[in-house]
């Protein structure tokens, strides 16, 4: 169904380079103005991957799109703010700075959350997107109209019809008190709510987890800086929180970016509908939009 509104790019190039998460190697990404209709999508050494569920992967603590043997890592943060700040059409120049790693790159992870994107789009700002002949499109949105639901090893997403968009999300970790059980219930999700209540929500892990990470080789550039840790009898190990429930609302920030995977030719990725999630991860979102996308 139509938005109201036509399609919208970046009004500019934006460039960052940092650490990743898991590798640990440096990247660079440059941010490029897109073409209406063409959508968000990744150039690794001239490869195009669309951002589309087409080619997302199951990969462990993260989000990955491979193809043709070429992967990228660590999308979802990126994608996430790309979708709620409504860059619609996007080209994702990534680099590796290791040569030798010339199929795999990872998206830096910088404090953990989406604010270095956020901050990024607003200072370049948005303008419409045309496509070649200087033609603007408009934005489309898929509506749910009958509910769809997982539900797996204890973890359920559901998405019911709604008239706007608003996202439930709730977690229980009551092995770690400090966390706990958290629910989150949106307000109606625009791109002012996510800068204000999501954007900056970093994302956290369980201390005692973390040697158990590190030896499958994961996690391998992650610090104090670059994420909030918890343990099961001390606590958060460096505080403050920007939020006292900021572990759910990364999780809402994770789920826009694998939402956003349901994108097409520059339409809206969230689809209209209230989506609840309970105890989710990126294996269940991505079950959610390729759910959604088989249904709608
Ligand atoms: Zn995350």
């Amino acid at each position: 169904m139509q938005t109201g509104r036509v399609q919208q790019t970046l009004a500019g190039c934006i460039e960052r380079t940092g650490k990743s998460l898991h590798s640990g190697k440096v990247s660079t990404v440059k941010l490029w103005p897109g073409f209406a209709g063409e959508g968000r999508y990744f150039d690794f050494r001239s490869n195009v991957i669309p951002a589309s569920i087409d080619y997302a992967t199951e990969s462990p603590l993260c989000t990955t799109l491979r193809k043709d043997g070429y992967r990228i890592s660590t999308v979802e943060h990126l994608l996430s703010a790309l979708e709620a700040m409504e860059v619609d059409n996007c080209r994702i120049e990534i680099e590796n700075s290791d040569p030798e790693d010339d199929d795999h790159v990872e998206v830096p992870i910088f404090d953990g959350s989406a604010s270095e994107w956020v901050k990024a789009i607003e200072q370049v700002g948005l303008k419409v997107a045309t496509d070649e002949c200087g033609q603007s499109y408009e934005r489309m949105a898929a509506h749910v109209n009958e509910p769809v639901h997982i539900r797996k090893n204890g973890s359920v997403a559901a998405a019911f019809p709604s008239p706007e968009v608003r996202i439930t999300y709730g977690i229980g970790f009551p092995q770690a008190p400090a966390i706990g059980y958290q629910c989150l219930s949106s307000a109606p999700f625009d791109s002012s709510y996510y800068t204000k209540q999501i954007a900056s929500s970093r994302t956290f892990c369980l201390y005692e987890e973390v040697e158990k990470m590190r030896n499958l080789g994961l996690i391998k550039g992650g610090g104090l800086e670059n994420g909030i840790v918890c343990s099961a009898s001390k606590g958060w190990l460096n505080p403050p929180l920007r939020f006292h429930d900021e572990p759910c609302r990364h999780k809402v920030l994770d789920l826009i970016g694998d939402l956003s995977l349901f994108a097409r030719f520059g339409s809206q990725g969230i689809p209209v509908a209230h989506i609840v999630v309970y105890k989710g991860g990126h294996a269940l979102h991505a079950d959610l939009a390729r759910m959604l996308s088989a249904s709608i």
